[in-house]
């Protein structure tokens, strides 16, 4: 009988699958590199590797393909290709693990491994091939993601987490969304005189006050998020929930609609998206899973360069397609004290769409079109639905110290993280094709 071993993680952004081994498969490591976990049983030294075992859900075929390109460069050896399981799909990808088997592999290797170059794989490729080849940065990825480096200075550091995955050897660590929904909300804060922070750690939601009531921009993640958070923060700072006339949510995943029916159930609010993700999340959502509240039925659709007002306040819709086609980058005025500013909301930021170059290529588009809108609108203030690449949490400290406001960063760092956004982009895109 058959035994299989583990052998390793594949993955990519999207997904990954073990790979495992019979009888025996090899430990040398100019091999390449890949990852084992701690209850995996020692590997035997050898070069032979046995019968490669593969496989995975339904959704990992992509890593079914990159499991028989491996066995095509061990024809002599692959014999049996088996089950594994994915992993690491991201959350909004996920779905209850379908076995398969794959078929015996026949292609030539020098055509499989072209195949495993456009799929890109790193942790397969350096499986069966040398391990310079699975290291290679070309240098037009790296000059991008200088510039990247070089635009973020010292203060906007975060956001070049973006170019890691232009890195052939990187792996996205896991995703524990359970983990970072839990995270105690941090207190509700005051970033400008009608613009309060009422989000959790991991995701953010912001209120503008109007003459006439609230915009709210992102719900969180569920009723809990919306009732215990966004509510509750709210009237901690002496705004009435009730008010809630709109909630602009600024792209159709689960972490910023999943509170949005709670204010519409109770206070009447309306729900405004754009066409693209209304569409989205009613024929095939991204990012949804039962944490989630339920997608809202269409309500508002917004198209770019559409106005949303309310009282005293006009809302510029900057649609910028990538993270979802539809994201809405909101433009509005904010003041503080006598100063008036011009705040640009980042809508949707990670490339965790799987390997799409279109979709990035529009994220390139939409950053640079969004740098030069910035600056002729004179937008001075850049921040986020996720705190992590805006350090909101921070600033709200710093703001509530008193002295000059954090967030009002001026025109030029507002131009510098777009760039940042964008050269990170290219420089995972130029991977992709290299
Ligand atoms: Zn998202």
């Amino acid at each position: 009988m058959l035994s299989h071993f583990p052998l390793g993680t594949v993955a990519d952004r999207n997904c990954s699958c073990w790979l495992g081994a019979e009888p025996a498969y090899s430990n040398d490591r100019s091999q390449g590199d890949f990852h084992r976990t701690s209850n995996l049983p020692p590997r035997p030294r050898s070069q032979d590797f046995g019968g490669l075992s593969a496989g995975g859900s339904r959704e990992a075929l992509p890593l079914l393909r990159v499991a028989r390109i491996i066995a095509s460069g061990h024809r002599d050896a692959a014999r049996s290709v088996t089950i594994c399981e994915e992993e690491r799909m991201p959350p909004f990808q996920r779905a209850t693990p379908t076995s398969f088997r794959a078929e015996e592999v026949s292609s030539s290797p020098l055509t499989g491994r072209r195949e495993l170059l456009r799929i890109g794989c790193a942790c397969c490729l350096a499986l069966v091939a040398p391990r310079a080849l699975a290291d290679a940065m070309t240098p037009e990825v790296e000059r991008h993601l200088a510039a990247a480096e070089q635009a973020a200075g010292t203060d906007l550091k975060a956001l070049l987490v973006l170019g890691k995955a232009a890195d052939p050897n990187f792996q996205a660590p896991p995703q524990d969304v359970e983990k970072l929904i839990a995270l105690p909300a941090p207190p509700p804060g005051k970033a400008f005189d009608n613009l309060y922070f009422v989000g959790g750690k991991w995701v953010s939601s912001w209120a503008l006050t109007t003459s006439d009531g609230i915009i709210l921009f992102d719900a969180m993640n569920n009723d809990n998020d919306a009732e215990q958070t966004i509510e509750r923060g709210l009237r901690t700072i002496g705004l009435d929930p009730s008010k809630v006339k709109t909630i602009i949510v600024t792209h159709g995943h689960g972490d910023h609609y999943g509170g949005a029916n709670y204010f519409a159930r109770k206070y009447g609010s309306r729900i405004v998206l754009s066409e693209a993700d209304w569409t989205m999340m009613e024929t095939k959502p991204e990012f949804d899973r039962p944490v989630y509240g339920r997608p809202p039925k269409r309500d508002v659709a917004v198209a770019d360069g559409d106005k949303i007002t309310l009282g005293d306040a006009a809302v510029d819709i900057l649609i910028t397609p990538g993270h979802t086609m539809g994201t809405i980058s909101p433009i509005f005025d904010v003041r503080s004290g006598s100063q008036s500013h011009r705040v640009l909301l980042w809508g949707g930021t990670a490339f965790n769409f799987g390997r799409q170059p279109e979709r990035l290529q529009a994220y390139v588009d939409a950053t640079a079109r969004a740098r030069e809108v910035a600056k002729q609108r004179g937008v001075d203030v850049f921040i986020s639905n996720h705190s992590f690449y805006d350090g909101s949490i921070e600033k709200l400290a710093t703001a509530a110290s008193g002295g000059s406001n954090p967030f009002v960063q001026g025109a030029p760092t507002v131009e510098r993280a777009l760039t940042v956004m964008n050269e990170c982009a290219q420089a995972v895109l130029t991977s992709w094709k290299a």
